[in-house]
């Protein structure tokens, strides 16, 4: 790069389109690597291809399941895909703010560097768990509504100090929050796991 005399090299912009160019590729890169479904998995249904959230939730949700001396023995490796998908999505934050920062230093605005949301299996039924929990937490909540004292330190559950109506409301918001999970639940429901 030609330099004025008498112009110290530091003062000259330190950061060339080149540059900025190669950090965006890094960047996209690392976050495709993070967050994309490109992954291969073993699963009962053959191989697939899983983003890291997923193929981690998927691991936990094997050992979830898995018994006895089979359970002691995925522990680790499923720990140390943790850890490894940790590293892949720090990699990609920082690849993102390394790209930033040059663009910065070069008076640019940065393009947005993004995944779109991950529709993996490991995704899809991370996401179905969050839906059966908080469809669990709902019946939960009307449950309580009923049978919780409505002050601290009352004696009796809230249902006794109900007027008919109330006590109608309250029965059938609980009827709502049971058919909710009946009809978003893609398997059995275990009653007694519900209301413990
Ligand atoms: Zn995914």
């Amino acid at each position: 790069m030609a330099t004025k005399p008498g112009i110290a090299a530091p003062l000259i912009a330190a950061v060339s389109p080149a540059d900025i160019q190669r950090a965006k590729e890094a960047a996209v890169a690392a976050y495709t690597e993070a967050y994309t479904p490109i992954h291969p998995v073993k699963t009962a249904a053959g191989q697939v291809l899983m983003c890291w959230f997923g193929r981690v939730d998927n691991a936990y949700d094997a050992l979830a399941r898995a018994e006895g001396e089979k359970r002691a023995m995925i522990q680790g490796a499923v720990e140390d895909l943790g850890r490894r998908a940790k590293v892949a999505t720090n990699a990609a934050e920082q690849a993102v703010s390394d790209y930033t920062a040059k663009c910065l230093a070069a008076n640019q605005v940065p393009d947005e560097i993004s995944a779109p949301r991950c529709e993996c299996d490991g995704c899809q039924s991370a996401s179905y768990r969050q839906r059966y929990w908080s469809a669990v937490q709902t019946v939960r909540e009307a449950m309580m509504d009923l049978f919780l004292p409505e002050f601290a330190g009352d004696q009796v559950p809230k249902l006794l100090g109900l007027s008919d109506e109330e006590t109608a409301a309250g029965i059938r918001a609980l009827k709502d929050a049971c058919q909710g999970l009946v009809d978003m639940s893609e398997q059995p429901i275990d009653w007694m796991e519900v209301i413990r």
